[in-house]
């Protein structure tokens, strides 16, 4: 369905269009066989609070940015590529209705949709063109996620010692392998997550255990010599700086707009809406991560 737009006019300006709004705050998106699927406005989970997000999807990679001027100018551009991304529905909870969860190798997060209808829509289209993208690489689904943010207000004290409270002077730390709030006593350390960053992360004391150990086994498996046994584990140096998300920064400037509808191109008729939305896992509704 998304093939036949491949080397049409209209998705050629739709792309244009699109790295215009960007403009230097983007990288080019034009590629040969890049296919503009849909856009249009989520709410995104960050760290302090939700916040709108323009999201495009392309038929290999999910790009979103901060809204600037709505339709007009978009900056903090973000790009997913297609393959690392899965998705899992999330139940109706009080007021954060019609979300699911974005998981990538590098970072995961909440959307929300405006209805359910649009929920349906964002999700069965991203999850074909996942499909799609996976069944012409012959790659398998990556099965190895960053861990979602727990948001700060959910979190008042450690959620590791349980006994630090936040404030203002006492901040709130995220450990990159669950995803929890922590203290900085209880995040001291940092350990390299390849999948996440090519330098060392914060992880909380708990999983900074649990990694080491798994690496020591690891290690002594594939190496007789354990000397590199603790390359991944470094001493964190005594910052609190950098640890915020970049693209928490910054409000969807001006004034609430109203409501407009996602836009999806090319024909939609083989896309059964219903059964990949169904087929999804069901997540329960809290955002707190298992471990
Ligand atoms: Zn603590
Ligand atoms: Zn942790």
């Amino acid at each position: 369905m998304v093939d036949r737009l491949v080397n049409s006019e209209a998705n050629t300006r739709r792309i244009a269009l699109v790295e215009s709004c960007f403009g230097s705050s983007g990288v080019p998106l034009a590629i040969s066989g890049r296919v503009l699927v849909g856009e249009g406005v989520l709410t995104k989970m960050c760290r302090k609070r939700p916040k709108s997000r323009q999201f495009f999807l392309f038929n290999d990679i999910l790009v979103y940015g901060n809204i600037v001027i709505g339709k007009k100018k978009y900056n903090k551009q973000h790009i997913m590529p297609l393959e690392e991304v899965s998705l899992e529905n999330i139940e109706d909870c009080n007021q954060y209705r019609n979300g699911w969860l974005i998981r990538t190798t590098t970072k995961s997060f909440v959307v929300y949709a405006a209805t359910a209808t649009e929920k349906q829509e964002w999700m069965a289209h991203i999850h074909k063109c996942v499909e799609d993208l996976l069944r012409k690489s012959g790659k398998k689904p990556v099965e190895n996620h960053a861990a979602v943010w727990v948001p700060d207000a959910e979190a008042t004290i450690c959620m590791h010692c349980k006994k630090t409270q936040f404030t203002m002077i006492v901040r709130r730390h995220h450990c990159r392998n669950c995803g929890a709030v922590v203290c900085g006593p209880c995040s001291a350390k940092k350990f390299l997550l390849p999948q996440q960053s090519s330098k060392p992360v914060r992880v909380c004391s708990t999983c900074y255990e649990r990694l080491s150990k798994a690496l020591k086994v690891d290690t002594s498996k594939t190496s007789p010599n354990h000397e590199n046994s603790n390359v991944n584990a470094l001493k964190l140096s005594n910052d609190s700086s950098g640890d915020d998300d970049s693209d928490d920064e910054g409000t969807s400037a001006g004034t609430e707009q109203q409501h407009d509808q996602p836009k999806f191109y090319g024909d939609t008729t083989n896309l059964n809406v219903e059964e990949s939305f169904n087929a999804s896992t069901t997540h329960n509704s809290s955002h707190l991560p298992t471990n």
